[in-house]
Parts: structure tokens; sequence; C-alpha cells
């Protein structure tokens, strides 16, 4: 049959390779895995706890509107319940924005090395991605991308990752509000994917919830699978206007987050200790990172997330590959087009010490 070379010329995602894989694979006994930017300790005992306590249900279709946990994310976050939407992980949304918003042969725009994502699911639905330059900073060039608003009329929706992976890098207030106002009177959306916002540091930042009160075009993209560590659980929201709101409910499937997702959902939220915790191991993680890169020379992109891009200034697969048979699994970024770049996720003080130690073995330092 027929298939368009837009989806012929699709790969599948090639996720971080699993630890049971690894170990299987090289024979080792240990083996840690700081390739996803997952949480790197155990999920909060309230998670736990509130699956367990809801396991009998999954006989039931969970609630399609998932009432209860909309009800606590716009307590959370001081946003009203018609202005959040709910996904299969914030992936779903992304796919589910593109296919509401662009018609085949209309474009998406966002930045080289911005999170992949986008330009899968843009060319799963036969809509063309358009990228402007990273800086040398690995920082997005919001200016180019204001260029490239005004001269490309296919333009339909703006992905910015903020801060974005793979590069960990951010985009300060000052320059999205320039962009935010270069792009208001033109028929656009700007969805700022805030998956890391969490960890951000800068004093600069700002999130599009702050945003959003001046520019109604904004989308904010966030995720469960992070800071909360939900991620086999699939849980992502967007908070956007109700009329955005009302069409992804129009498009999106039925029961898109499960019950036990959405229980451990509320649990997580609840547990704001648990995620005051993750944050203090993730920056302690990345000073210690930041610190011993700075001390073997190797360069590095400023990260803003719970994951470090470092520039191996050689082809990356050697490296990954000697990582590996040490038992620390890292993430080449080939596929972003980054060949001399390795991602690694901070995980726990003892996963930090074991990669770093096995990086000084490898470079003899
Ligand atoms: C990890 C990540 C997400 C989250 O994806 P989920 O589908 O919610 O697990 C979204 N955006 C970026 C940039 C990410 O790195």
């Amino acid at each position: 049959m027929k298939v368009s070379p837009d989806i012929l010329s699709l790969t599948p995602y090639r996720p971080g390779k699993p630890i049971s894989e690894a170990k299987r694979e090289l024979g080792l006994n240990t083996v840690y895995k700081l390739a996803s930017n997952e949480c790197p300790v155990n999920p909060s005992n309230k998670v736990v706890a509130a699956i367990k306590a809801h396991l009998s249900e999954i006989t039931r279709y969970p609630d399609a509107a998932a009432f209860d946990m909309v009800n606590a994310y716009s307590r959370f976050l001081q946003v009203p319940t018609n202005e959040i939407a709910f996904g299969n992980g914030s992936n779903e949304l992304i796919d589910l924005l593109i296919r509401i918003y662009c018609e085949p042969g209309d474009a998406i725009l966002t930045s080289q090395g911005a999170f992949i994502a986008y330009r899968i699911s843009a060319q799963a639905a036969r809509v063309k991605t358009v990228e402007t330059n990273l800086l040398d900073d690995g920082c997005f060039d919001l200016s180019a991308m204001a260029e490239a608003v005004k001269k490309n009329p296919k333009i339909r929706l703006v992905f910015i990752a903020n801060p974005n992976n793979p590069t960990g890098t951010y985009v300060d207030r000052e320059n999205l509000q320039r962009f935010l106002a270069a792009c208001k009177d033109r028929e656009i959306l700007v969805v700022l994917d805030e998956a890391y916002a969490e960890f951000v540091r800068a004093s600069n930042y700002a999130s599009g919830l702050e945003l959003r009160k001046s520019f109604s075009n904004v989308v904010i993209l966030r995720t469960m699978s992070k800071v909360y560590g939900l991620a086999a659980l699939r849980v992502g929201f967007a908070i956007a206007s109700a009329e955005t709101v009302d069409l992804i409910n129009r498009v999106r499937n039925p029961f898109n987050v499960n019950s036990l997702a959405q229980v451990a959902t509320l649990a997580a939220l609840d547990d704001q200790e648990h995620v005051r915790w993750v944050k203090e191991q993730t920056w302690r993680g990345l000073d210690l990172w930041n610190a011993t890169l700075n001390r073997l020379g190797l360069k590095y992109f400023a990260s803003q997330a719970n994951f470090v891009l470092i520039d191996c200034a050689q082809d990356s697969d050697p490296l990954f590959n000697s990582l590996l048979r040490r038992g620390i699994i890292t993430r080449p970024v080939k596929n972003y087009g980054l060949n001399t770049h390795l991602r690694i996720s901070m995980g726990t003080d003892e996963e930090n010490r074991a990669a770093i130690a096995a990086l000084e073995a490898e470079l003899g330092r």
C-alpha cells in the first residue's frame, strides 16, 4: 500500500539504553543509567501508597476528565481548570497541538538542537520544521526566530524548550518577552516546553506562567516525568487559553491518562517536600559535574536542567562505548546533529561519583 514519504523516512525513537540490556550485553553486575534525564531516586512514599490503594480499580476505565487531577493542578498553579489540558506525557500534547493547529504543508518553528519530539510529531503530520541555528553558547537564537516568523507565513506554532533538552540552556525573560512581542500580530502560538522548569536556578528566567498574563498566545507544557519522578506513568499538562484546552479535549483520546497515573499525580503534587529533595540532589550533582568538567578542561553548555551536555571534542561514540564498558550509560546526541557531544543526566551522589571516576579513568586524568 502507498505510504507517505514523510512516514517512511521516520525512524523509531531511540531511547537511552536500558540497564538490563547493558548488563546482559557487557556481563556487568552494576550499571548506572544517566541517559534519560529521569529522577534518580525512588518516587515519593505518598505516590507508592496512592497507587497501591487504587490498584483494584484497574478493571474500570479511568475518569476521562481527570477531574481530581485537574483540580489539584489548578490549585497548585493558581490557573483556572478550563485553562489546563492533560496528556499521556507532554509528548502527546506536542502531537495534539500540531494536529490541531497545522495543516499538511504548514510549518512549525524551533531551533536546531531543540527537543527532537517537535520535529518527529510535525513530520508524522506532514508538517515542515523550520529551524534556526543554535548560538555558540547553545542557546536558541530568538532574534533569528523572530525573523523567521516575520518571513514565513506557513509557520503556525513555535516550540521553545525552556530549558532545552539536550543542551540544558535557557532563554531569559528579556529575550523571551521581545520574541513574544514580535509574534503578537501574527496568528501564531508559542509553545514554551517547561519540562525542566522546576530545576532552574537562573534569576532572569521567566516561566510562561508569568508571561501568559501579558501574551495570550503562550502555551505552556509541563510534565510529571522529571522532577516528580513519574516518567513511566505518562502524565503531562498544557496550560493554555480555554479555547486551546477545549480543542485539545476534542481531539485527544478519551482515556489518555490512566487511573493510577491520575492518583499518583495527585499524591506527587501533594509531596512538595520530596520535590525539594530531588531538586537539591540534582543541584548538588550539577555543581559537582560543573566543577569536575572545569577541572578536566572539557567544554560543556551551562545547564539549568537535570543533565549536562559535554563536548568531547571528538566523535562521541568511542567515549560512549568506553563509559558503557565501565558500567555508565550516557546519551550520545547524534540524532540532534551534535556529533561530538554526550548528555549525562544527574544521578544520585553515588552514581555521579562513579560516572566521574569512569570519565577520569577514560581520559587518563
Ligand atoms: C523529557 C521531556 C519532556 C517530557 O516528556 P513526557 O512525554 O512528559 O515524558 C518534554 N519536553 C522535553 C524538552 C523533555 O526533555
